[in-house]
Parts: C-alpha cells; sequence; structure tokens
C-alpha cells in the first residue's frame, strides 16, 4: 500500500509499505478520506520527526479486515476514526476520555502510522460508526477537529443571548463558528488572513475583525456596547490572541482556550491580563480534543441544525496529489484540505 512520509524538514514523499495484517482486537480500514490538519504542518517543519511514519491522523473508510476477538465493528462497515490510541483500561480510558490515558497513550502520525496511506491498523475501539447520510470527510473531521471544537464550544454552550468571540480562523475556529451560531449566539471572527475572515463570514459569523487592519479588543468592545463579548473561544494558540481573549471578555464571561500553538505563555508577562481575569470574574478554562461518545452527540446535532462542515473544504484532491496538497496547505490561506483516496 501507498503511506506519506515526511523525509525531512519541509520534504515528503509517497512510499510503499505491506498491508498492515490486524492481530487481537484491531481491524484495518480501507482509507476513502483523510484530511489535512495544522498538527500535520508542525510534523512536516520538525526537525526531529521520524521518518519512517506514515502521516495523517483524520481519516474515514471501510473496514477491510479484522483480527481475533474483534466484536464492536465488521468487514463493509463505515468508519470514522478517533485519533488518539490509548489503553482502554485506565480511569480515563474507562470513561470515554482516551485523550488524557495515563498508561499508553499514542497518536495516529504520532507513534501509529497514520491515514495518509491506503490503509491504517487502529484498535478496534478506534472506530466511530459512521451512518449512512454522513460522508467520509465529515467523518474524517469528526474524529480531529471537528471534535475537537464541539467539545470546547460546548464547555461555553452559547445561545442567543451570547456574543461569541472566535479567535482564529482555521478549521477549529472555523468549526466554532458553525457550532456557535448553530446555537443561536452572535459571532464575531478574529484572524488576519483575508481568505479566512470571509470563509469565516460564509460560515455564519455576524462580523469579523481583521487584527493587522483593526486593534483587536477596542473592536470588539465598541461591537458590544463598551461591553465586550461574553463568551469567547480562542483557537489560535497565540499568546496575544490568549491575552486579548483575557482583556476584551465581558465582566463574567466565559472563555475557553483550544489553541495549541507552541509554548503555553499564561504563566510569564501576563499580570495585567490575570489581573482583568480575577477583576472581571471570569471563568478560564481549557479544552482537549473530545472524549469520543462526543462523537454521536456531534452527529446529531450536525443533522439537528442542519450543519454541513463540508462547507469549510475549499480544496480535494486525489491521493496521487498529496504533496501538492500538503504544499498548499502550508501556505494557511485555505480552508480544510481533503484528500480523496
Ligand atoms: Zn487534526
Ligand atoms: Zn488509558
Amino acid at each position: 500500500m501507498r503511506g506519506l512520509v515526511f523525509t525531512g524538514v519541509g520534504q515528503m514523499e509517497v512510499r510503499q509499505f505491506p498491508d498492515p495484517i490486524p492481530g487481537v482486537g484491531q481491524v484495518v480500514v480501507d482509507i476513502r478520506c483523510t484530511s489535512l490538519c495544522g498538527s500535520d504542518l508542525h510534523n512536516l517543519h520538525n526537525p526531529n520527526l521520524n521518518h519512517n511514519l506514515i502521516m495523517g491522523h483524520e481519516g474515514a473508510g471501510v473496514v477491510s479486515a479484522v483480527g481475533p476477538g474483534v466484536t464492536k465493528v465488521k468487514v463493509g462497515d463505515r468508519v470514522a476514526l478517533y485519533h488518539v490510541v490509548s489503553c482502554g483500561k485506565c480511569k480515563f480510558c474507562m470513561a470515554g476520555y482516551a485523550q488524557f490515558c495515563t498508561q499508553d497513550r499514542r497518536a495516529l502520525a504520532g507513534i501509529e502510522h497514520g491515514t495518509d496511506a491506503d490503509k491504517v491498523l487502529v484498535k478496534e475501539d478506534n472506530c466511530l460508526p459512521l451512518p449512512d447520510d454522513i460522508s467520509y470527510a465529515v467523518g474524517a473531521f469528526i474524529g480531529c477537529f471537528a471534535g475537537t471544537s464541539f467539545s470546547a464550544m460546548k464547555k461555553l454552550a452559547p445561545n442567543g443571548l451570547n456574543t461569541v468571540a472566535v479567535f482564529g480562523l482555521g478549521p477549529v475556529g472555523l468549526a466554532g463558528v458553525q457550532y456557535a451560531h448553530a446555537m443561536g449566539a452572535r459571532v464575531i471572527g478574529i484572524d488576519c488572513i483575508p481568505e479566512r475572515l470571509t470563509l469565516a463570514e460564509e460560515l455564519g459569523a455576524d462580523e469579523t475583525i481583521n487584527f493587522r487592519e483593526q486593534p483587536t479588543v477596542p473592536t470588539l468592545k465598541a461591537l458590544t456596547n463598551g461591553n465586550g463579548p461574553d463568551r469567547v473561544y480562542e483557537s489560535s494558540g497565540s499568546m496575544q490572541a490568549q491575552k486579548d481573549a483575557i482583556d476584551a471578555c465581558a465582566v463574567q464571561g466565559k472563555i475557553c482556550m483550544v489553541g495549541f500553538n507552541g509554548p503555553m505563555s499564561l504563566k510569564t508577562d501576563n499580570a495585567p491580563s490575570l489581573y482583568a481575569m480575577i477583576g472581571k470574574e471570569l471563568t478560564l478554562m481549557g479544552s482537549s480534543i473530545m472524549p469520543r461518545q462526543y462523537h454521536y452527540e456531534i452527529v446529531d446535532f450536525l443533522r439537528a441544525k442542519n450543519i454541513d462542515l463540508e462547507r469549510m473544504i475549499t480544496h480535494r484532491f486525489p491521493f496521487e496529489q498529496i504533496e501538492e496538497a500538503m504544499r498548499l496547505f502550508d501556505t494557511g490561506k485555505t480552508g480544510k484540505v481533503v484528500i480523496d483516496m
């Protein structure tokens, strides 16, 4: 089978690998769709990466082989892939929170071979059942960023009385825009890339702020009668955005930080921001990936609110053009880039 590996900083190639053979509790999924994620770009520019590992962690497809003891899926099932492979036994795994596994936490394209390939080998627990009316692309999204985004927005739980500021309009932010809009809130998107701002407006942002052209905090205040947004969703991971989120948030507002982009910096050089957090009685939350069982809730929510996550796809490529797709995605000027097998 074919698989994409990163061979050096900014370098990649498609190589041949032996087809995987499922062991006890394992299944092989024939990939139908794999999508590119910001963390792929972190890997592409990481000098210490394992150059023999197949990349990709957002995938969906059809089960093509099952190992001994597999009972939850069968050959022919459509599945999305939950990208964290965990022990299944520790207290967090038992509760569905594989992202906090304390015993054996792996990730597709981190330790295990990933989804930028014809086939992937996973535990049966990594298979999220994919109903016929949910596309492979949306399934791939749910297993990573669209699930991460849902888990973060669910913590903020905005409604029609709230204004949600979404910092960072990459895929996690854009899914956040769609969810917050569907939950009834007024949505303000913040980024500096015009293509992303335009896409956010198409997907449900009521206003957008280009922070290279307008100062973020004063503009957010001006748009909210001087109060600031009462819900803030920070997906960029930038220190400036984290500080702006706290400075802009309304009194007794809620902030959820889901962006992870380099060293987290709230411990240093932030006395004014944390002072603002205390003085305004803000609730500050972090959010990491999603508990696996949210898969069902997300599918129900997408159906009930008629949300089409494929609307954030700006480019689709066949697997033969995955290198070209990755280079385009690396410009930061696309929405979601999807590879169809
Ligand atoms: Zn991802
Ligand atoms: Zn565990």
